[in-house]
């Protein structure tokens, strides 16, 4: 049985949590002599600790209600709050599966926390008589799935994602960073169903703004609770609520967008599968792709040196290259540098 008491840090389960100045009263209105702020200025006021219209727009959209939404500065802080709430330092372990994003062992490595990474399967798919014997070990705490995956671009099967949520006594945390490129219904959906998920989201990918850092976490509300008691009071910025708000706002934007980037993936799949150099690309629900190809050093030198940077993935997945899918005009000359490489190498 999963009960969230029994897996959260004792230290932060008896927190008393930092009350700002503005927890109790209505916010920025009437005379402010209560945080010693500057009286004079445009951002001289601390932001919404509780960013609430932000929440508020968020749970209309995803249909939860705004306890079940915690904002962060970017999911990178939502990883890390996840190992700080639930993993003692030293003892704990957390589990996710390799090649995937970096952060989740970089965040376990910060926090002390032994990460264990069984490896995806030839389809990039979870193996689950490579996980099973860990779900029992109450030392783990926390397992981490990123549907769509980075860098390999896929979804991960609703039915292994369902087997772990269900034996597994511990949190599991699907980061959805690129969910609005892909044709999976986010598992929001799902929130109700099961107490040990949390879902995080972002503004850094679909929604256009990496330089603004919002990222969120959804969850049943006693989870969301926890992470509010242990983010600093004033973890998002003004500026960013406010870039978030305006962002969820500008519907036609967002979509025309997302249009002309699945589109542009369309085409760049179409032309980077006629490249001699070309081994295979990795069917992506993300707004990148994945390939494989005969030298990936040398493409990916050639390209720096014309200025246009990728990403090589050949220390984890031989001879991969990571490409995010650019403007219409960026991918017209990636496209033509790599048809020149490719003329070069079969003369
Ligand atoms: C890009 C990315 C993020 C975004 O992180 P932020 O801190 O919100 O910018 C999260 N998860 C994955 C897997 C990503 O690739």
């Amino acid at each position: 049985m999963f009960k969230l008491e029994n897996i959260v840090r004792a230290n932060i389960l008896s927190l008393q949590p930092y009350s700002s100045a503005r927890d109790e009263t209505v916010g920025n209105s009437g005379i402010l002599l209560d945080a010693n702020e500057n009286p004079y200025g445009k951002l001289n006021r601390y932001p919404d600790p509780h960013q609430k219209e932000l929440k508020r727009k968020l749970a209309g959209l995803k249909g939860v209600k705004s306890e079940n939404v915690f904002v962060g500065n970017g999911s990178d802080e939502v990883i890390d709050l996840a190992f700080r709430i639930f993993c003692n330092p030293n003892e704990d372990k957390a589990l996710t599966f390799s090649p995937t994003y970096g952060m989740y062992a970089v965040s376990a490595a910060i926090n002390h926390v032994e990460m264990i990474e069984p490896p995806l399967t030839k389809e990039f798919q979870i193996d689950l008589k490579l996980t099973v014997d860990y779900l029992a070990d109450s030392r783990l705490k926390l397992i981490f799935i990123c549907s769509p995956n980075n860098p390999t671009g896929n979804l991960i099967n609703r039915n292994d994602i369902e087997y772990l949520l269900n034996n597994f006594n511990g949190i599991v945390i699907i980061d959805e960073a690129y969910v609005d490129f892909s044709s999976s219904a986010s598992w929001i959906k799902s929130l109700e169903q099961y107490p040990n998920l949390i879902v995080s989201q972002t503004f850094s990918k679909a929604r256009g703004l990496a330089g603004a850092r919002v990222g969120m976490a959804y969850a049943k509300e006693n989870i969301i609770q926890l992470f509010n008691k242990v983010k600093p009071p004033y973890n998002v910025s003004e500026l960013n609520q406010k870039a978030a708000v305006k962002a969820l706002s500008d519907t036609v934007r967002f979509n025309r967008n997302l249009q002309t980037i699945k589109q542009e993936k369309a085409k760049l799949e179409k032309e980077i599968g006629r490249l001699k150099q070309l081994v295979r690309i990795y069917p992506s629900d993300a707004n990148f792709l994945l390939v494989e190809v005969t030298d990936a050093g040398r493409i990916y030198d050639e390209l720096i040196k014309q200025n246009i940077m990728i990403r090589n993935r050949s220390n984890i997945l031989k001879n991969c290259l990571r490409i995010s899918v650019g403007t219409p005009d960026e991918n017209e000359q990636l496209l033509t540098a790599l048809k020149a490489l490719d003329l070069q190498s079969f003369r």
